[in-house]
């Protein structure tokens, strides 16, 4: 089994309703076991267009032998599912959920960037991260997690 970190963000709907029922269908998908999800966080948008509502937005960790590309299917399936509508880059979204880690691999595949490119520089994702991942170590640093929401925080951005 590989320990896998994911970030998950929805601004539209029933935001916290649609990311309990995300993590419990990651509970069905085979070979694969939710392990933790963090507190969830009601952040403002960052980039994208003007006048988009709030995000809520949390991480979690699941444990799984799926391999990388596969889950990310498996994910963007979940994605589909709850109706995200893709129209618009950064737009609003019913539900995003992202790879940040797979175990400690290094992936740069056309689709797929692990670690996950933006993770050390959002505050919206660090944060959520330390409830559940703070003492992991990120792969091309070799800093922990808990290190980078430090390093973050001490600077003026929060984005
Ligand atoms: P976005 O609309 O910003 O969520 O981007 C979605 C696209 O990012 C998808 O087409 C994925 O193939 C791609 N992608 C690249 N790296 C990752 C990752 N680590 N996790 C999720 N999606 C990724």
């Amino acid at each position: 089994m590989i320990n896998v970190l994911l970030a998950f963000g929805a601004n539209l709907g029933n935001r916290e309703e649609t990311l309990r029922s995300a993590w419990k269908e990651l509970e069905t998908l085979p070979d694969t076991e939710a392990f933790q999800i963090s507190t969830f966080y009601e952040t403002k948008p960052v980039g994208g267009p003007p006048e988009q509502p709030d995000y809520v937005n949390a991480a979690g960790t699941i444990r799984t032998e799926l391999p990388p590309v596969e889950l990310l299917k498996h994910l963007q399936q979940i994605e589909y599912r709850f109706g995200r509508v893709r129209t618009e880059r950064r737009g609003a979204r019913t539900l995003d959920i992202d790879i940040l880690l797979y175990g400690s691999e290094i992936i740069n595949l056309p689709e797929l960037t692990v670690p996950h490119s933006e993770m050390l520089h959002r505050n919206f994702v660090l944060r959520p991260v330390q409830d559940v991942a703070a003492d992991w170590i990120h792969p091309v640093s070799g800093l922990t997690l808990s290190a980078h929401f430090a390093a973050l925080f001490g600077k003026s951005t929060t984005s």
